[in-house]
Protein backbone atom coordinates (compact mmCIF):
# COMPACT_ATOMS: atom_id res chain seq x y z
CA UNK A 1 0.00 0.00 0.00
CA UNK A 2 1.51 3.38 -0.80
CA UNK A 3 2.24 6.06 1.34
CA UNK A 4 -0.61 8.01 0.49
CA UNK A 5 -3.11 5.35 1.59
CA UNK A 6 -1.54 5.06 4.93
CA UNK A 7 -1.65 8.09 5.65
CA UNK A 8 -5.15 9.08 4.89
CA UNK A 9 -6.61 6.32 6.71
CA UNK A 10 -5.33 7.93 9.63
CA UNK A 11 -7.11 9.53 12.23
CA UNK A 12 -5.66 10.21 15.64
CA UNK A 13 -7.31 11.88 18.15
CA UNK A 14 -7.60 12.75 21.50
CA UNK A 15 -10.91 12.53 24.00
CA UNK A 16 -11.29 15.62 26.56
CA UNK A 17 -13.52 15.59 28.74
CA UNK A 18 -14.00 16.55 32.84
CA UNK A 19 -13.15 13.50 34.75
CA UNK A 20 -16.28 11.47 35.64
CA UNK A 21 -17.87 12.32 32.18
CA UNK A 22 -17.61 8.65 31.07
CA UNK A 23 -13.97 9.37 29.18
CA UNK A 24 -13.11 5.57 30.15
CA UNK A 25 -16.49 3.91 29.35
CA UNK A 26 -16.76 5.79 25.47
CA UNK A 27 -13.22 4.74 25.22
CA UNK A 28 -13.73 1.11 26.19
CA UNK A 29 -16.25 0.91 23.44
CA UNK A 30 -14.22 2.22 20.65
CA UNK A 31 -11.31 -0.34 22.08
CA UNK A 32 -14.57 -3.40 21.95
CA UNK A 33 -15.65 -2.00 18.24
CA UNK A 34 -11.82 -2.22 17.46
CA UNK A 35 -12.03 -6.05 18.78
CA UNK A 36 -8.82 -4.91 20.72
CA UNK A 37 -10.85 -5.89 24.39
CA UNK A 38 -12.98 -9.18 23.80
CA UNK A 39 -15.53 -7.49 25.94
CA UNK A 40 -16.73 -4.15 26.88
CA UNK A 41 -17.02 -3.54 30.79
CA UNK A 42 -13.26 -5.40 31.38
CA UNK A 43 -11.50 -1.79 31.59
CA UNK A 44 -12.44 -1.20 34.95
CA UNK A 45 -14.15 -4.91 35.86
CA UNK A 46 -10.54 -5.68 37.65
CA UNK A 47 -12.11 -8.41 39.43
CA UNK A 48 -13.42 -10.52 36.63
CA UNK A 49 -9.88 -11.17 36.06
CA UNK A 50 -9.61 -10.38 32.53
CA UNK A 51 -7.83 -7.35 32.74
CA UNK A 52 -7.97 -5.47 29.31
CA UNK A 53 -4.50 -4.38 28.51
CA UNK A 54 -5.76 -1.01 28.05
CA UNK A 55 -6.30 -0.77 31.54
CA UNK A 56 -4.23 2.94 31.63
CA UNK A 57 -5.82 3.58 34.98
CA UNK A 58 -4.53 0.46 36.96
CA UNK A 59 -2.09 -1.65 35.85
CA UNK A 60 0.41 0.18 34.87
CA UNK A 61 -0.25 3.41 37.16
CA UNK A 62 2.40 2.76 39.72
CA UNK A 63 3.44 5.51 38.48
CA UNK A 64 5.29 3.43 35.84
CA UNK A 65 5.11 4.14 32.44
CA UNK A 66 1.86 3.41 31.28
CA UNK A 67 2.71 3.69 27.97
CA UNK A 68 0.83 1.21 26.47
CA UNK A 69 -2.18 3.03 27.49
CA UNK A 70 -1.12 6.72 26.33
CA UNK A 71 -1.83 5.50 23.22
CA UNK A 72 -4.02 2.91 21.72
CA UNK A 73 -4.06 2.04 18.19
CA UNK A 74 -5.90 -0.37 16.08
CA UNK A 75 -7.79 -1.02 12.70
CA UNK A 76 -11.24 0.33 12.14
CA UNK A 77 -13.12 -0.80 9.07
CA UNK A 78 -10.80 1.29 6.79
CA UNK A 79 -9.22 3.19 9.05
CA UNK A 80 -6.31 3.35 11.26
CA UNK A 81 -7.21 4.46 14.74
CA UNK A 82 -5.06 5.76 17.18
CA UNK A 83 -6.49 7.33 20.41
CA UNK A 84 -4.17 9.20 22.58
CA UNK A 85 -5.13 9.43 26.53
CA UNK A 86 -5.21 12.88 27.89
CA UNK A 87 -5.09 12.03 31.80
CA UNK A 88 -7.52 13.77 33.80
CA UNK A 89 -7.54 13.52 37.50
CA UNK A 90 -4.88 13.73 39.40
CA UNK A 91 -2.57 13.07 36.77
CA UNK A 92 -3.53 16.02 34.25
CA UNK A 93 -0.32 17.71 34.10
CA UNK A 94 0.93 20.28 31.23
CA UNK A 95 1.96 16.70 29.16
CA UNK A 96 -2.18 16.55 28.90
CA UNK A 97 -1.82 20.01 27.10
CA UNK A 98 1.16 19.17 24.99
CA UNK A 99 -0.62 15.30 23.95
CA UNK A 100 -3.70 17.73 22.20
CA UNK A 101 -0.58 19.19 20.12
CA UNK A 102 -0.33 15.65 18.42
CA UNK A 103 -3.32 14.91 16.95
CA UNK A 104 -5.90 15.78 14.44
CA UNK A 105 -8.91 15.90 16.22
CA UNK A 106 -10.54 15.79 19.25
CA UNK A 107 -13.79 14.24 20.82
CA UNK A 108 -15.45 16.04 24.03
CA UNK A 109 -17.54 14.58 26.04
CA UNK A 110 -19.95 16.45 27.90
CA UNK A 111 -21.70 15.06 30.76
CA UNK A 112 -25.72 15.49 30.30
CA UNK A 113 -26.51 16.12 33.90
CA UNK A 114 -23.87 18.23 34.20
CA UNK A 115 -23.18 20.52 31.16
CA UNK A 116 -19.80 22.41 30.13
CA UNK A 117 -17.65 21.87 33.27
CA UNK A 118 -14.04 23.12 34.37
CA UNK A 119 -11.72 21.07 32.58
CA UNK A 120 -13.42 20.26 29.83
CA UNK A 121 -12.89 24.51 29.12
CA UNK A 122 -9.28 24.42 29.04
CA UNK A 123 -9.06 21.43 27.54
CA UNK A 124 -10.99 22.74 25.13
CA UNK A 125 -9.37 26.14 24.61
CA UNK A 126 -5.98 24.43 23.61
CA UNK A 127 -7.64 22.51 20.76
CA UNK A 128 -9.47 25.14 19.70
CA UNK A 129 -6.52 27.59 19.17
CA UNK A 130 -5.33 24.95 17.12
CA UNK A 131 -8.00 25.17 14.91
CA UNK A 132 -8.97 21.38 14.86
CA UNK A 133 -12.06 19.55 14.38
CA UNK A 134 -14.12 18.95 17.65
CA UNK A 135 -16.60 16.31 17.86
CA UNK A 136 -18.73 16.60 20.99
CA UNK A 137 -20.75 13.09 22.41
CA UNK A 138 -23.58 14.58 25.46
CA UNK A 139 -22.97 11.27 27.40
CA UNK A 140 -25.45 9.49 30.08
CA UNK A 141 -28.96 10.42 28.12
CA UNK A 142 -30.68 7.67 30.08
CA UNK A 143 -30.01 9.79 33.26
CA UNK A 144 -32.31 12.69 34.02
CA UNK A 145 -30.25 15.94 32.58
CA UNK A 146 -30.13 19.18 31.37
CA UNK A 147 -32.46 20.16 28.67
CA UNK A 148 -31.19 19.27 25.08
CA UNK A 149 -31.61 22.97 23.83
CA UNK A 150 -29.98 24.31 27.13
CA UNK A 151 -26.89 22.20 26.46
CA UNK A 152 -26.28 23.20 22.86
CA UNK A 153 -26.43 26.89 23.96
CA UNK A 154 -24.58 26.31 27.09
CA UNK A 155 -21.69 24.63 24.92
CA UNK A 156 -22.21 28.26 22.27
CA UNK A 157 -22.11 30.46 25.05
CA UNK A 158 -19.48 28.86 27.49
CA UNK A 159 -17.33 27.64 24.96
CA UNK A 160 -18.08 30.34 22.00
CA UNK A 161 -17.91 27.83 19.34
CA UNK A 162 -21.34 26.96 17.08
CA UNK A 163 -22.89 23.43 17.02
CA UNK A 164 -24.52 21.31 14.73
CA UNK A 165 -26.21 18.49 16.40
CA UNK A 166 -26.20 15.23 14.23
CA UNK A 167 -28.83 13.35 16.26
CA UNK A 168 -31.54 14.96 18.46
CA UNK A 169 -33.03 12.82 21.61
CA UNK A 170 -35.93 11.62 22.26
CA UNK A 171 -36.90 12.06 26.03
CA UNK A 172 -34.07 11.10 28.31
CA UNK A 173 -33.41 9.19 31.76
CA UNK A 174 -36.62 7.02 32.29
CA UNK A 175 -38.35 8.78 29.43
CA UNK A 176 -35.69 7.58 27.22
CA UNK A 177 -36.61 6.74 23.85
CA UNK A 178 -33.95 6.78 21.47
CA UNK A 179 -32.67 9.78 18.84
CA UNK A 180 -33.94 10.76 15.53
CA UNK A 181 -30.79 10.47 13.38
CA UNK A 182 -30.88 13.53 11.13
CA UNK A 183 -28.34 12.86 8.71
CA UNK A 184 -29.59 8.91 8.67
CA UNK A 185 -33.16 10.47 8.36
CA UNK A 186 -33.94 7.08 10.82
CA UNK A 187 -35.19 6.76 14.14
CA UNK A 188 -33.28 4.99 16.65
CA UNK A 189 -35.25 2.94 19.25
CA UNK A 190 -33.05 2.87 23.16
CA UNK A 191 -34.18 -0.94 23.91
CA UNK A 192 -32.05 -1.02 26.81
CA UNK A 193 -29.16 -3.59 27.40
CA UNK A 194 -27.57 -1.98 25.01
CA UNK A 195 -29.90 -2.85 21.88
CA UNK A 196 -30.89 -0.24 19.42
CA UNK A 197 -33.65 -0.87 16.81
CA UNK A 198 -33.41 1.48 13.57
CA UNK A 199 -36.64 2.53 12.20
CA UNK A 200 -36.68 4.01 8.65
CA UNK A 201 -38.12 7.72 8.56
CA UNK A 202 -40.85 6.54 6.53
CA UNK A 203 -42.08 3.75 9.28
CA UNK A 204 -41.79 5.61 12.02
CA UNK A 205 -45.46 6.97 11.82
CA UNK A 206 -46.92 3.06 12.38
CA UNK A 207 -44.24 2.46 15.32
CA UNK A 208 -44.34 2.38 18.76
CA UNK A 209 -42.44 5.10 19.34
CA UNK A 210 -43.67 7.39 16.49
CA UNK A 211 -47.27 7.99 18.18
CA UNK A 212 -45.77 8.20 21.77
CA UNK A 213 -46.28 11.86 23.10
CA UNK A 214 -42.58 12.46 23.76
CA UNK A 215 -41.44 11.43 20.12
CA UNK A 216 -43.98 14.29 18.79
CA UNK A 217 -42.68 16.90 21.29
CA UNK A 218 -38.96 16.25 19.90
CA UNK A 219 -40.37 16.50 16.26
CA UNK A 220 -41.72 20.17 17.08
CA UNK A 221 -37.72 20.82 18.93
CA UNK A 222 -36.00 19.20 15.84
CA UNK A 223 -38.73 22.05 13.78
CA UNK A 224 -36.94 24.95 15.73
CA UNK A 225 -33.73 23.03 15.35
CA UNK A 226 -34.30 23.12 11.37
CA UNK A 227 -35.35 26.36 10.77
CA UNK A 228 -32.71 28.36 13.71
CA UNK A 229 -30.05 26.31 14.15
CA UNK A 230 -27.10 26.10 12.37
CA UNK A 231 -26.40 24.70 8.70
CA UNK A 232 -24.22 21.62 8.54
CA UNK A 233 -20.87 22.51 6.85
CA UNK A 234 -17.78 20.47 6.43
CA UNK A 235 -15.45 23.35 5.96
CA UNK A 236 -16.31 24.55 8.61
CA UNK A 237 -16.35 21.10 11.26
CA UNK A 238 -12.64 20.90 9.58
CA UNK A 239 -11.41 24.50 10.57
CA UNK A 240 -13.00 23.28 14.10
CA UNK A 241 -15.37 26.16 13.79
CA UNK A 242 -18.35 24.07 13.93
CA UNK A 243 -19.21 21.04 16.24
CA UNK A 244 -20.73 17.85 15.61
CA UNK A 245 -23.19 17.13 18.41
CA UNK A 246 -24.22 13.25 19.20
CA UNK A 247 -26.43 12.23 22.08
CA UNK A 248 -26.11 9.15 23.38
CA UNK A 249 -25.18 6.76 26.65
CA UNK A 250 -21.39 5.57 26.03
CA UNK A 251 -22.36 3.31 29.48
CA UNK A 252 -25.56 1.89 27.49
CA UNK A 253 -23.53 1.60 24.96
CA UNK A 254 -26.49 3.60 22.92
CA UNK A 255 -25.37 5.46 20.05
CA UNK A 256 -22.05 5.23 20.31
CA UNK A 257 -20.90 3.10 17.41
CA UNK A 258 -23.07 5.71 14.66
CA UNK A 259 -21.21 8.39 16.46
CA UNK A 260 -17.72 7.00 16.06
CA UNK A 261 -18.83 5.70 11.94
CA UNK A 262 -19.68 9.25 11.15
CA UNK A 263 -16.81 11.29 13.52
CA UNK A 264 -14.53 8.82 11.35
CA UNK A 265 -15.77 10.00 8.38
CA UNK A 266 -15.20 13.32 8.89
CA UNK A 267 -12.23 13.73 11.39
CA UNK A 268 -9.30 14.49 9.26
CA UNK A 269 -6.07 12.61 8.60
CA UNK A 270 -2.95 13.82 9.51
CA UNK A 271 -2.53 17.45 7.97
CA UNK A 272 0.53 19.83 7.29
CA UNK A 273 2.16 20.88 9.84
CA UNK A 274 4.63 24.29 10.22
CA UNK A 275 8.01 24.38 10.74
CA UNK A 276 10.82 26.86 10.44
CA UNK A 277 11.01 26.35 6.85
CA UNK A 278 7.52 26.35 5.90
CA UNK A 279 4.76 23.92 6.07
CA UNK A 280 5.50 20.06 5.94
CA UNK A 281 3.24 18.06 3.88
CA UNK A 282 2.37 14.92 5.62
CA UNK A 283 2.80 12.63 2.37
CA UNK A 284 6.35 13.85 2.18
CA UNK A 285 8.55 10.91 1.43
CA UNK A 286 10.97 12.17 3.97
CA UNK A 287 9.92 11.06 7.77
CA UNK A 288 10.00 13.32 10.32
CA UNK A 289 8.02 13.98 13.43
CA UNK A 290 8.37 15.83 17.46
CA UNK A 291 8.77 15.04 20.33
CA UNK A 292 5.71 16.07 22.64
CA UNK A 293 6.34 14.56 25.90
CA UNK A 294 8.81 12.32 27.55
CA UNK A 295 7.88 10.09 30.31
CA UNK A 296 10.86 8.97 32.97
CA UNK A 297 9.94 5.80 34.80
CA UNK A 298 9.57 6.37 38.22
CA UNK A 299 10.54 2.75 38.95
CA UNK A 300 14.33 2.78 39.54
CA UNK A 301 14.85 -0.79 38.40
CA UNK A 302 14.11 0.53 34.88
CA UNK A 303 15.73 3.91 35.17
CA UNK A 304 14.80 4.57 31.50
CA UNK A 305 13.10 6.97 29.14
CA UNK A 306 10.43 7.07 26.66
CA UNK A 307 10.30 9.91 24.30
CA UNK A 308 6.78 10.25 22.84
CA UNK A 309 7.08 11.30 18.85
CA UNK A 310 4.51 12.20 16.54
CA UNK A 311 5.14 11.25 13.19
CA UNK A 312 4.53 14.33 10.82
CA UNK A 313 5.46 13.22 7.75
CA UNK A 314 6.62 10.00 5.52
CA UNK A 315 7.37 6.71 6.74
CA UNK A 316 9.16 5.85 9.61
CA UNK A 317 11.31 2.54 9.86
CA UNK A 318 13.10 0.71 12.59
CA UNK A 319 16.93 1.39 12.94
CA UNK A 320 17.11 4.07 10.38
CA UNK A 321 19.13 7.16 10.78
CA UNK A 322 17.74 10.44 11.76
CA UNK A 323 19.01 13.94 12.31
CA UNK A 324 18.12 15.37 15.55
CA UNK A 325 17.21 19.13 13.90
CA UNK A 326 18.13 21.49 17.74
CA UNK A 327 21.78 19.86 17.83
CA UNK A 328 22.76 18.27 14.04
CA UNK A 329 23.57 15.02 15.41
CA UNK A 330 22.63 11.73 13.82
CA UNK A 331 21.33 9.29 15.92
CA UNK A 332 19.32 5.91 14.77
CA UNK A 333 16.44 4.72 16.23
CA UNK A 334 16.74 1.12 17.06
CA UNK A 335 14.74 0.98 19.91
CA UNK A 336 11.41 2.23 19.25
CA UNK A 337 7.90 0.94 20.33
CA UNK A 338 4.24 1.77 18.55
CA UNK A 339 1.89 1.50 20.99
CA UNK A 340 -0.57 -1.10 20.13
CA UNK A 341 -3.46 -1.01 22.93
CA UNK A 342 -3.02 -4.82 23.81
CA UNK A 343 1.00 -4.66 24.27
CA UNK A 344 4.17 -2.27 23.89
CA UNK A 345 5.05 -3.76 20.74
CA UNK A 346 8.71 -2.60 18.97
CA UNK A 347 7.50 -0.91 15.96
CA UNK A 348 8.79 -1.82 12.63
CA UNK A 349 7.20 0.72 10.69
CA UNK A 350 4.87 3.86 11.09
CA UNK A 351 3.40 6.68 9.56
CA UNK A 352 2.58 10.16 9.50
CA UNK A 353 -0.33 10.82 12.22
CA UNK A 354 1.51 7.71 14.48
CA UNK A 355 2.96 8.03 17.95
CA UNK A 356 5.91 5.96 18.12
CA UNK A 357 7.84 6.13 21.64
CA UNK A 358 11.51 5.85 21.52
CA UNK A 359 13.92 5.03 24.32
CA UNK A 360 15.55 7.96 25.32
CA UNK A 361 18.94 8.31 26.55
CA UNK A 362 18.54 11.42 27.92
CA UNK A 363 19.22 13.20 24.88
CA UNK A 364 15.88 14.23 23.70
CA UNK A 365 13.75 17.11 24.60
CA UNK A 366 10.29 17.79 24.43
CA UNK A 367 9.93 20.40 21.20
CA UNK A 368 12.58 18.58 19.45
CA UNK A 369 12.01 17.75 15.79
CA UNK A 370 14.07 14.59 13.92
CA UNK A 371 14.08 14.37 10.44
CA UNK A 372 15.68 11.20 8.06
CA UNK A 373 16.36 14.34 5.18
CA UNK A 374 19.74 16.56 5.64
CA UNK A 375 18.02 20.06 5.28
CA UNK A 376 17.21 19.85 9.73
CA UNK A 377 14.01 21.91 9.43
CA UNK A 378 12.14 22.12 12.85
CA UNK A 379 8.67 22.00 13.83
CA UNK A 380 6.93 25.20 15.59
CA UNK A 381 8.46 25.21 19.06
CA UNK A 382 5.39 23.79 21.85
CA UNK A 383 3.93 26.55 23.19
CA UNK A 384 4.20 26.73 27.19
CA UNK A 385 0.87 26.42 28.96
CA UNK A 386 -0.34 28.58 31.61
CA UNK A 387 0.28 27.15 35.05
CA UNK A 388 -2.50 27.23 37.70
CA UNK A 389 -0.94 26.49 40.83
CA UNK A 390 2.80 27.51 42.48
CA UNK A 391 4.79 26.72 45.34
CA UNK A 392 7.83 28.07 46.45
CA UNK A 393 9.79 25.63 46.81
CA UNK A 394 13.36 25.33 49.09
CA UNK A 395 16.27 22.87 49.46
CA UNK A 396 16.05 21.45 53.06
CA UNK A 397 19.90 20.71 53.33
CA UNK A 398 21.58 23.91 51.92
CA UNK A 399 24.90 21.99 51.44
CA UNK A 400 23.11 20.39 48.64
CA UNK A 401 22.10 23.91 47.06
CA UNK A 402 24.39 22.63 43.68
CA UNK A 403 22.30 19.66 43.00
CA UNK A 404 19.28 21.27 43.90
CA UNK A 405 20.02 24.65 41.00
CA UNK A 406 21.03 21.60 38.61
CA UNK A 407 18.06 19.35 39.71
CA UNK A 408 15.51 22.38 38.95
CA UNK A 409 17.26 23.48 35.69
CA UNK A 410 17.19 19.83 34.15
CA UNK A 411 14.03 18.99 35.13
CA UNK A 412 12.23 22.66 33.72
CA UNK A 413 14.10 21.96 30.78
CA UNK A 414 13.13 18.70 30.24
CA UNK A 415 9.56 20.31 30.67
CA UNK A 416 7.91 19.10 33.93
CA UNK A 417 7.65 22.13 35.78
CA UNK A 418 7.82 25.91 35.08
CA UNK A 419 10.35 28.32 36.65
CA UNK A 420 9.83 31.53 37.99
CA UNK A 421 11.70 33.74 40.45
CA UNK A 422 9.70 36.26 42.97
CA UNK A 423 11.39 39.54 41.55
CA UNK A 424 11.74 40.95 45.38
CA UNK A 425 13.10 37.82 46.98
CA UNK A 426 14.56 35.72 44.38
CA UNK A 427 12.61 32.84 46.11
CA UNK A 428 11.94 30.30 43.57
CA UNK A 429 8.46 29.29 42.58
CA UNK A 430 7.36 26.31 40.43
CA UNK A 431 4.37 26.60 38.43
CA UNK A 432 2.25 23.56 37.56
CA UNK A 433 -1.42 22.67 35.76
CA UNK A 434 -1.85 19.80 38.56
CA UNK A 435 -0.57 18.71 41.33
CA UNK A 436 1.29 15.64 40.06
CA UNK A 437 3.79 17.57 38.63
CA UNK A 438 5.15 18.32 42.36
CA UNK A 439 4.75 14.53 43.44
CA UNK A 440 7.34 13.85 40.19
CA UNK A 441 9.57 16.39 40.66
CA UNK A 442 9.73 16.02 44.17
CA UNK A 443 10.49 12.55 43.68
CA UNK A 444 13.32 13.11 40.73
CA UNK A 445 14.76 15.10 42.85
CA UNK A 446 15.24 12.61 45.40
CA UNK A 447 15.95 9.77 43.04
CA UNK A 448 18.36 11.49 40.36
CA UNK A 449 19.82 14.27 42.09
CA UNK A 450 19.55 13.04 46.17
CA UNK A 451 17.95 16.08 47.03
CA UNK A 452 15.52 16.88 49.46
CA UNK A 453 12.75 19.91 49.29
CA UNK A 454 10.24 21.53 50.73
CA UNK A 455 7.78 23.53 48.96
CA UNK A 456 5.20 26.04 50.46
CA UNK A 457 2.43 26.11 48.41
CA UNK A 458 0.71 29.20 47.35
CA UNK A 459 -2.65 28.32 46.01
CA UNK A 460 -3.52 28.87 42.83
CA UNK A 461 -2.63 32.02 40.90
CA UNK A 462 -3.72 33.72 37.68
CA UNK A 463 -0.56 34.00 35.65
CA UNK A 464 -0.48 37.09 32.95
CA UNK A 465 2.66 37.93 30.94
CA UNK A 466 3.57 41.68 31.02
CA UNK A 467 3.88 42.43 26.88
CA UNK A 468 5.65 46.29 26.79
CA UNK A 469 7.55 48.24 30.01
CA UNK A 470 4.84 50.57 31.29
CA UNK A 471 4.78 49.34 34.40
CA UNK A 472 7.05 49.95 37.66
CA UNK A 473 7.78 47.72 40.36
CA UNK A 474 5.83 49.36 43.11
CA UNK A 475 2.69 48.31 41.49
CA UNK A 476 3.10 44.65 42.66
CA UNK A 477 2.43 43.68 46.29
CA UNK A 478 1.58 39.96 47.25
CA UNK A 479 -1.77 40.03 45.92
CA UNK A 480 -0.47 40.79 42.30
CA UNK A 481 3.21 39.24 42.70
CA UNK A 482 5.83 40.54 40.30
CA UNK A 483 8.09 37.32 39.19
CA UNK A 484 10.43 36.27 36.20
CA UNK A 485 9.75 33.45 33.96
CA UNK A 486 12.67 31.03 33.01
CA UNK A 487 13.63 33.86 30.23
CA UNK A 488 13.52 36.35 32.33
CA UNK A 489 10.06 37.77 31.11
CA UNK A 490 7.98 39.53 33.41
CA UNK A 491 5.02 38.06 34.54
CA UNK A 492 1.92 38.57 37.71
CA UNK A 493 0.84 36.10 39.91
CA UNK A 494 -2.48 37.43 40.54
CA UNK A 495 -4.36 36.28 43.85
CA UNK A 496 -7.42 35.54 42.07
CA UNK A 497 -10.18 37.12 39.52
CA UNK A 498 -10.92 39.97 41.57
CA UNK A 499 -7.22 41.09 42.20
CA UNK A 500 -6.64 40.37 38.46
CA UNK A 501 -9.38 42.67 37.18
CA UNK A 502 -8.82 45.39 39.53
CA UNK A 503 -5.34 45.82 38.89
CA UNK A 504 -6.02 45.74 35.15
CA UNK A 505 -8.32 48.70 35.46
CA UNK A 506 -5.69 50.71 37.47
CA UNK A 507 -3.59 50.07 35.00
CA UNK A 508 -4.76 49.80 31.17
CA UNK A 509 -1.65 50.65 30.23
CA UNK A 510 0.22 47.46 31.19
CA UNK A 511 -0.51 44.81 28.40
CA UNK A 512 -1.35 41.53 30.45
CA UNK A 513 -1.20 39.09 27.90
CA UNK A 514 -3.20 35.35 28.89
CA UNK A 515 -0.66 32.51 26.82
CA UNK A 516 -4.07 30.47 26.32
CA UNK A 517 -5.38 33.72 24.27
CA UNK A 518 -2.18 34.61 22.64
CA UNK A 519 -0.82 31.46 21.44
CA UNK A 520 -1.19 30.94 17.70
CA UNK A 521 0.21 27.23 17.42
CA UNK A 522 -1.53 26.00 14.29
P1 LIG B 1 -14.15 9.28 33.17
O1 LIG B 1 -13.71 9.77 34.50
O2 LIG B 1 -14.50 10.39 32.26
O3 LIG B 1 -13.23 8.27 32.56
O4 LIG B 1 -15.56 8.56 33.43
P2 LIG B 1 -15.97 7.03 33.50
O5 LIG B 1 -16.04 6.45 32.15
O6 LIG B 1 -15.14 6.37 34.51
O7 LIG B 1 -17.47 7.21 34.01
C1 LIG B 1 -17.77 7.79 35.25
C2 LIG B 1 -19.03 7.16 35.81
O8 LIG B 1 -20.12 7.48 34.96
C3 LIG B 1 -18.95 5.66 35.90
O9 LIG B 1 -19.60 5.25 37.06
C4 LIG B 1 -19.69 5.21 34.66
O10 LIG B 1 -20.28 3.94 34.81
C5 LIG B 1 -20.74 6.29 34.53
N1 LIG B 1 -21.21 6.46 33.15
C6 LIG B 1 -20.47 6.57 32.02
N2 LIG B 1 -21.27 6.69 30.95
C7 LIG B 1 -22.53 6.66 31.39
C8 LIG B 1 -23.81 6.70 30.76
O11 LIG B 1 -23.95 6.81 29.55
N3 LIG B 1 -24.90 6.64 31.57
C9 LIG B 1 -24.79 6.51 32.93
N4 LIG B 1 -25.91 6.45 33.63
N5 LIG B 1 -23.62 6.45 33.55
C10 LIG B 1 -22.49 6.51 32.80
Amino acid sequence: MSIDNEISKRRTFAIISHPDAGKTTLTEKLLYFGKVIREAGTVKGKKTGKFAASDWMEIEKKRGISVTSSVMSFPYHDFHVNILDTPGHEDFSEDTYRTLTAVDSVVMIIDSTKGVEPQTIKLFKVCRMRGIPIFTFINKLDREGKDPLELLSEIEEVLGIESYPMNWPVGMGKRFLGIIDREQHTVVQFKGNEQEEIIPADEVEGSEIGSHPTYLETLDELELLEEAGNQFDTDRVKRGELTPVFFGSALANFGVKSFFDVFLQYAVPPQPRRTNQGFISPETEEFSGYIFKIQANMNPAHRDRIAFLRVCSGRFERGMSVQLSRTNKTLKLNQTQVFMAKDRETVDEAFAGDIIGIYDPNVYQIGDTLTAGKEGYQYDELPQFPPEMFKKVRVKNVMKAKQFRKGIEQLVQEGAIQYFRQDSTDDIILGAVGQLQYEVFEYRMRAEYNVEIEFVPMGDRIPRWIGNDKFEKRFFDSRSLLVRDRNDQFAVLFENEFTFRHFSENHKEIQLIDLLQENDYQ
